[in-house]
């Protein structure tokens, strides 16, 4: 078999049976999950294909690898191995917080534009859960992914730009409201039209197709209106233009309120819910943080911005099982580039000890395979990941949460995955 790349048409990822993969370890448990983890990949796609399909995987390096071996921490060859092969998939890479330089992560997702942050949360059978019905947890989280506080536009108080963007904020824009300006800090939210639609149109075509109840949009918008309300504004707007009678929205709900009553909106929404048409709502994001906790079966697609979305996927994550098993991926659907990745950090105290669970990038393998095309070793890992936990093979997080359950190392949680998925019926 010829190893080939990843192709995409503008609207579909076409999959070689031998595809070039790029991946990188990274940083801190990096190695340890990603070495546990490969072995899931390709047990998967043996048992799943009996040999017909196998991927090439392709180290490209970030991090502190890469900058022990090139003296660059994210070489221009590896941007360009994720831009050429399309689909990739890494391990976590480390961040320094109040200095230092910008986010690897933050800087792969922008320069490939790699729009929108999809984190679906599901359940695992025999996940131990700070709460009590966690299989009522079913989201899945479109987190815009270029925009908002996290474009990086930030300027440290004292330095002379600083005080130049204050000057014209105070001065020329007659801001009165920055309540200590001799010592403040200033960041930028830029929030788009653009930045919006193209994030949300994902998240309601993923509700459409799949037959999901409902897309919300989580907002700030009571306090920030013109950046996270109109995010929820141009989110309504192109959920009645673009998807029509597929979706039935809020918005049409109030207007309906205003003109013929409350018990006709009602009406109206409940015939949509009848008809199996998509309710596109919305909610301020402190009310649903509290709401995944009391009602989280109300919830189904999520849509939201930057910041919101990266609390809100941490939230979520430890109702089901905390970050170790989270699976994230960066996508720019219009392209088809793909960076899936774990979603936790380094985990620096435990580097190099084969201790943490590699679930959160393994998951992220499935939701490549899905991406791909290859939903049958997806659905490997999804099945047998679940009977490894069941059978009481589990790692520190989970043991420390868990009765009767055997310790076990990073790689001997994958051994036992890999063991299941070769047991199983063929
Ligand atoms: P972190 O590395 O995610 O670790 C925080 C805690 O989460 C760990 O101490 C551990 O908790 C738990 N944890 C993380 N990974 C786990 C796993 N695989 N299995 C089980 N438990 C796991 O967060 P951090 O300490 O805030 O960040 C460390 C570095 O990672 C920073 O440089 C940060 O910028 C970077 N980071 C990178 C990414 C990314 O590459 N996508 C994401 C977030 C952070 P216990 O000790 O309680 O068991």
């Amino acid at each position: 078999m010829k190893p080939e790349k990843i192709t995409h048409n503008g609207n579909t990822v076409k999959t070689p049976d031998n595809p070039i993969i790029p991946f990188i370890e990274g940083d801190g448990v990096g190695p340890d999950i990603w070495k546990a983890s490969v072995r899931v990949f390709d047990a998967a796609v043996e048992k799943a294909y009996g040999g017909a399909r196998k991927v090439c995987w392709r180290e490209v390096l970030a991090g502190e690898k890469a900058f022990r071996l090139t003296g660059n921490w994210l070489p221009d060859e590896t941007i360009n191995g994720f831009r050429e092969y399309l689909v990739g998939i890494k391990g976590p890479l480390t961040t320094q917080v109040g200095e230092g330089m910008r986010s690897l992560n933050v800087a792969l997702r922008q320069i490939l534009d790699l729009y929108a942050c999809y984190r679906p949360v599901r359940y695992f059978k025999g996940v131990p859960s700070p709460v009590k019905r966690p299989e009522l947890v079913d989201m899945h989280i479109f987190r815009e992914n270029t925009e908002d506080i996290y474009a990086g536009i930030e300027f440290m108080h004292g330095l002379p730009e600083t005080e130049k963007v204050k000057s014209f904020l105070i001065n020329e824009m007659g801001i009165k409201k920055i309540r200590f300006p001799e010592t403040s800090s200033i960041a930028i939210k830029p929030v788009s039209v653009e930045g919006t639609e193209r994030l949300v149109r994902q998240a309601i075509r993923m509700a459409v197709e799949k037959k999901l109840p409902s897309v919300t949009i989580v907002h700030k918008g009571n306090i920030m209106k013109y950046t996270e309300g109109a995010f929820m504004k141009w989110s309504y707007a192109l959920a009645t233009r673009e998807f029509g009678d597929s979706v039935f929205t809020w918005e049409q709900h109030r207007q309906i309120a205003v003109q013929q009553g409350a018990e006709a909106a009602d009406r109206a929404q409940q015939e949509a819910v009848d008809a199996g048409r998509v309710i596109v709502k919305d909610v301020i994001a402190d009310a649903f943080l509290q709401q995944i906790l009391t009602r989280p079966a109300e919830y189904s697609v999520i849509a939201t911005l930057n910041l919101n979305g990266d609390y809100i996927s941490d939230a979520l994550a430890a109702i089901v099982g905390g970050i170790g098993i989270a699976p994230g991926a960066n996508i720019n659907y219009d392209t088809g580039h793909a960076v899936f990745e774990a979603t936790h950090g380094t985990a620096p105290k435990y580097a190099g000890q084969d201790k943490v669970n590699p679930g959160s990038v393994i998951l992220s393998g499935a939701l490549m395979f899905e991406y791909m095309g290859w939903s049958e070793a997806a659905a490997l890992i999804y099945e047998n990941i679940e009977k490894t936990i069941l059978g009481g093979m589990v790692t520190y997080d989970f043991h420390r949460l868990t009765d009767n359950a055997t310790l076990v190392k990073t790689s001997g949680f994958a051994d036992a995955i890999t063991a299941n998925i070769y047991k199983g019926k063929g």
